[in-house]
């Protein structure tokens, strides 16, 4: 029957965080938690429900040590900016930054060539498999997700004699996660560049003052993937069955 097969490479990031809380706090209301359908998994061939969420904001989390990296190496890249200055003409580009795509396409930076900007697509895409609150030890799961506490915390933004007058919940993660890279359009010296970056990874999210957010990298691997999609007869039609090879390129 029909069968088709792509291969890419990426690299696998294996990360812990002791707490985080993937929302820009309270002021800025983009949240980088998404709450997703509930995922289900088994446990003793017993059939449960996860709440499940999905960790946005992680490309902007290399760009920023992919910057970091650049600084440190003394390599002149673009900024997350493509204006000089604010309508107040306050200066927005640190040292060592140009603004975003300035320098495309005649003197290209690698940060430009790797992340792309409105001129160009990037070369790389980031993701993660859903995280869930899976509260049993062992489980088995069809959909590739990973397990992890997530929890809220009540806060009290003020407080009028005493009682407050405004309360919220902030939701934080705590535990292992692993997102990944796609780095199949990456050259040599682009692929080695963000390998060196993910040294600079430092924060995921906001309350970063209150000492959240702290990342912490476990391992780093290199991997080839095929991807197999096969069309399988069942009694009443096809089913198509999804397959993944998964080879260690690290040298
Ligand atoms: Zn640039």
């Amino acid at each position: 029957m029909f069968e088709i097969k792509k291969k890419y490479k990426r690299i696998r990031v294996e990360a812990y965080t002791p707490i985080a809380k993937p929302s820009n706090g309270t002021v800025q209301k983009s949240k980088v938690l998404l709450k997703l359908a509930p995922v289900p998994y088994t446990n003793n061939g017993k059939e449960h429900k996860a709440e499940a969420y999905y960790i946005k904001g992680l490309k902007g989390l290399l760009r920023h040590a992919a910057m970091r990296c650049a600084r440190a190496k003394g390599i002149e890249v673009c900024h997350t900016s493509d204006k000089e200055e604010d309508k107040h003409g306050n200066k927005l580009i640190p040292e060592g930054f140009h603004p975003l795509g300035s320098c495309y396409p005649l003197n290209e930076c690698i940060i430009h060539k790797i992340f792309g900007s409105m001129h160009v697509p990037s070369k790389i895409r980031v993701w993660s498999p859903p995280i869930a609150n899976i509260k049993h030890a062992e489980y088995r799961s069809d959909i590739p997700i990973v397990k992890m506490h997530i929890a809220t915390e009540n806060r009290i933004a003020l407080s009028y004699d005493k009682k407050p007058i405004q309360d919220f919940k902030e939701g934080y993660i705590s535990g292992d996660f692993t997102f990944f890279i796609d780095v199949t359009k990456l050259n040599d010296e682009e692929l080695n560049f963000i390998l060196e970056s993910l040294l600079y990874i430092e924060e995921l999210g906001g309350g970063v003052n209150a000492g959240y957010g702290k990342v912490m990298l476990r391992k780093i691997v290199l991997e080839e993937v095929e991807e197999i999609r096969k069309l399988v007869k069942t009694i009443d039609g096809y089913k198509v069955e999804y397959k993944e090879k998964v080879r260690v390129l690290n040298v």
